[in-house]
């Protein structure tokens, strides 16, 4: 057989020769120095140390995926990983695929035999709702197949007061990876609105912050690492209950918030410190864009208990999302909402398509609503429920198109323009 240009591509992961470094050539076909990297490791396994106890890292098709315990990508193919599914946040990107791969290799690490011991890289997103801090951490646990929770910070008190325990966040984890302590011990953990347990005074003495201070204070442990008894359903810890013992040192924690008003503690820090450098050498400030300058003293500032930051060593922030952002979330990625809304259109046989000026009024409509890519789903619903609802069964029907007009027409009629107009 002849082989064209096109021949010239791994037959394992389909990597073109021009994105990998060697492609060794077969009889039938190529592989890429990745593969056999990977080849390699399997092999390992098989012949010397039995089989992987936590199986394949991507599970067969059809199959529940066992979860891994080893990282296959470079942090440059993980930040490629996540640009499918995630659109701009391109410093958010190179900072989570840096954290998240030294994360795992330290977990790959045999006993340090020359003391050096590298340190958990629990991350802090910065950024307005619905610019993809929660998706970012579910894309990325996804990648790495590893077990993965959501947990919201408001719902958690400190001991002895109304509300849930804080070790009920690994009572999620466990039930994710139906009880398998390792597994849950590789996990990932997202605490959603950390920002809410901010400490609201400067000065912690003068009352006892029960919801904020408290919450901050019992995460510390856990965050570190640390054996956490667990009770295994979650809710607050009772005498009689059976608890579960999971260590957290390799549990990679994520913690986002929105930090409302944190831009004015971050131009204050920025003004006093420009001021202490002579006028010819101070970096232009780029205004619009505050929350790319924000660290850890500017979340100190905001609330945040200094103990608790020194355990989130790494931060990074997410932009707000533009309208041409907003168009591109809407049509780019794998699973984007209206490739969603085609999908379900052909499986009624019908071939659903947007104008551009449509998606364009979409992504603008859902920029006056504040609520980042949040709320591209529910004016997407308001515009297609009627043609959902009556177009299913009409054979004659085989393609439909959104038009402006009508997306404008339908968003008129809505509940969804009532409740902005209030
Ligand atoms: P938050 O920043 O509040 O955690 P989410 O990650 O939950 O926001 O985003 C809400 C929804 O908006 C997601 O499910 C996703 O569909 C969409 N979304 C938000 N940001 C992006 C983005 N940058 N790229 C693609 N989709 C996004």
């Amino acid at each position: 057989m002849r082989r064209t240009k096109q021949n010239y591509r791994c037959s394992f992961c389909g990597r073109d020769k021009s994105e990998a470094m060697i492609l060794i050539a077969g009889i039938e076909g190529h592989i890429c120095e990745v593969c056999v990297e990977q080849a390699g490791e399997i092999v390992q396994e098989e012949l010397y140390g039995g089989a992987n106890p936590n199986g394949p890292t991507e599970g067969k098709p059809g199959e529940a995926p066992a979860f891994s315990s080893k990282i296959n990508y470079k942090p440059q193919e993980i930040k490629q990983r996540l640009d499918e599914y995630i659109i701009g946040q391109d410093d958010a990107k190179k900072v989570l695929s840096v954290a998240v791969y030294n994360h795992y290799k330290r977990l790959a690490q045999p006993v340090a035999e020359d003391e050096v011991e590298i340190e958990k890289s629990n991350i802090v997103f910065v950024g307005r709702t619905g610019t993809g801090k929660t998706l970012l951490a579910k894309t990325i646990a996804r990648l790495l197949n590893v077990p993965f929770a959501i947990v919201d910070a408001t719902v958690f008190t400190e001991a002895g007061y109304v509300g849930e325990d804080v070790e009920s966040i690994l009572s999620r984890l466990l039930q994710v990876c139906d009880y398998d302590v390792s597994a849950a011990e590789r996990g990932i953990v997202y605490i959603d609105e950390i920002d809410k347990v901010a400490r609201k005074s400067d000065n912690p003495s003068i009352t006892r912050d029960v919801s904020g201070e408290g919450v901050q204070q019992a995460l510390l442990k856990m965050l570190e690492g640390t054996d956490v008894n667990v009770p295994p359903q979650g809710g607050r810890k009772h005498p009689e209950q059976k608890l579960v013992k999971i260590n957290t040192s390799n549990i990679l924690f994520v913690c986002g918030g929105a930090f409302d008003g944190i831009e004015k503690v971050i131009s204050r820090r920025l003004n006093t410190q420009v001021i202490g450098y002579r006028g010819e050498t101070k970096e232009k400030i780029d205004r619009e864009n505050m929350l790319s300058y924000v660290n850890h003293q500017d979340l100190k500032s905001f609330g945040l208990i200094p103990e608790l930051l020194g355990r989130l060593p790494v931060l990074t922030y997410l932009d707000p999302l533009d309208q041409e952002s907003l168009v591109r979330i809407l049509t780019e990625p794998k699973n984007s909402l209206l490739r969603q809304y085609k999908k379900l259109f052909e499986l009624e046989g019908i071939e659903l398509s947007f104008t551009e000026d449509a998606i364009h009024l979409i992504a603008e409509k859902a920029l006056e609503f504040k609520l980042g890519a949040r709320g591209l789903r529910s004016i997407c619903e308001a515009i297609m429920t009627d043609a959902m609802f009556e177009l299913p069964g009409q054979k004659e029907i085989t393609t439909f198109e959104i038009t402006a007009a009508y997306a404008d027409e339908k968003l008129g009629r809505s509940k969804l323009s009532r409740l902005k107009a209030a």
